[in-house]
């Protein structure tokens, strides 16, 4: 891959990133020190939630969130087909069983009726994800009773129709990812928002092996009162994650302006569209920026489409294959076909190369060779 290569999205990295890390590291606290605390504050403060929990990564807070909501074994979550793995794994972690519910063939967003038509007496909670930054509206997930956690992995910086992702207006708890192709990082890290305390604080024994130092028994005295696990997130990576914070509207507002070119310039094509709408530009997160293809009414092959972008210098990517149809969850039951709607995205979606230091001739680079890869496949 040459200097020009175009992933379909990257970390942003300055100087002053790499500085704040530095600082810690020369520092006396490598971990859980008072820059965790700093970062939680500030992700708290920006998205208007009570508290923020830092953790090693998303995945480990979407299994920290299923463990303080107090979902076990014998309960079920319903999780949407089209999503990464780790929205389902969660369920699983905690002995409970995901229950997979279809999407929208045109946006990849859960649906509220299909959710609903799932529902049983064991329906401990739904797992919603904003699917690349498009914002599914929390408060009719909440109306149907089950404790509702937001995978707002794609999502950070998103205003969803009861508020910015992750003030938890409606939901119990969501999830942030700071892995490095989200729209901000960490190396790797999560955070798990909301606001009731009494979560905050499972939340903080889990990570710390359900431990307790507070407990009155001398000054060597701990207590471990559950079982919980090491998913502390260090200072080092909170240092990065607190500077790249201070970022996040910058990277926001070239997402949008990036996007609204790729929006202008697809316009023209037949049989191509991108999977969010112009007035959602404003309020989406911009995580990743997909399309819609028919590949059958223009008879071209993905994967050649693809290897031929590649060739030219251009990373796309799947989001994702349904999870149902992954062997894991086969193996258990599932059968991708069932979801009519996540095949019909799957088959057609296509996640175009998206961050923020991409000029808007790179945008045009993209959209050009993507039409000719497109007659070039067929
Ligand atoms: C990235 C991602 C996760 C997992 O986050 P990690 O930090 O990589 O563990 C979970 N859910 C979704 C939708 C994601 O895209």
């Amino acid at each position: 891959m040459g200097r020009d290569f175009l992933p379909y999205g990257r970390q942003i990295i300055d100087n002053d990133d790499v500085d704040a890390v530095a600082r810690v590291l020369r520092g006396d606290l490598l971990t859980t020190g008072p820059t965790l605390a700093r970062f939680e504050t500030a992700v708290a403060e920006r998205v208007g939630a009570s508290w923020a929990v830092g953790v090693s990564s998303g995945t480990a807070a979407l299994h920290a969130a299923c463990y303080a909501a107090g979902i076990g074994p014998g309960d079920e979550v319903i999780v949407p087909a089209i999503s990464f793995v780790a929205s389902a794994n969660c369920a699983r972690y905690v002995g409970a069983e995901p229950v997979f519910a279809d999407v929208d063939p045109d946006t990849g967003l859960v649906l509220l009726d299909d959710v609903r038509r799932r529902l049983t007496p064991k329906t401990k909670a739904i797992v919603v994800v904003h699917l690349t930054g498009a914002t599914v509206d929390a408060r009719a997930f909440a109306a149907l009773g089950p404790t509702v956690i937001e995978d707002a992995a794609h999502a950070v910086g998103a205003i969803g129709a009861d508020g910015p992702v992750g003030s938890c207006a409606s939901s119990a708890m969501t999830v942030f990812s700071f892995h490095p192709v989200k729209t901000m990082t960490c190396a790797e890290g999560g955070m798990i928002t909301g606001n009731d305390p009494l979560l905050r604080d499972r939340l903080r024994g889990f990570r710390h092996h359900g431990i307790v130092t507070e407990a009155d028994g001398g000054p060597w005295y701990y207590e471990q009162r559950e079982l919980g696990f090491n998913y502390r997130l260090s200072d080092v990576h909170a240092a990065l994650g607190l500077s790249q914070l201070g970022k996040l509207d910058r990277f926001l507002e070239r997402r949008r302006q990036l996007a609204r070119h790729y929006h202008g310039l697809l316009d023209d094509i037949d049989h191509i569209r991108p999977v969010t709408r112009e007035p959602e530009i404003a309020t989406h997160g911009h995580h990743l920026y997909s399309v819609l293809i028919d590949f059958e009414a223009l008879g071209a092959d993905r994967a050649r489409v693809m290897t031929w972008l590649r060739e030219r210098g251009i990373g796309t990517q799947v989001h994702y294959i349904p999870i149902p149809a992954q062997p894991y969850y086969r193996d258990r039951g599932w059968k991708a076909e069932d979801f009519g709607g996540a095949v019909a995205y799957y088959r057609r979606t296509l996640s175009l190369p998206m961050f923020p230091t991409m000029t808007t001739d790179d945008v045009e680079r993209v959209v050009s060779a993507l039409s000719e890869a497109l007659a070039a496949a067929r």
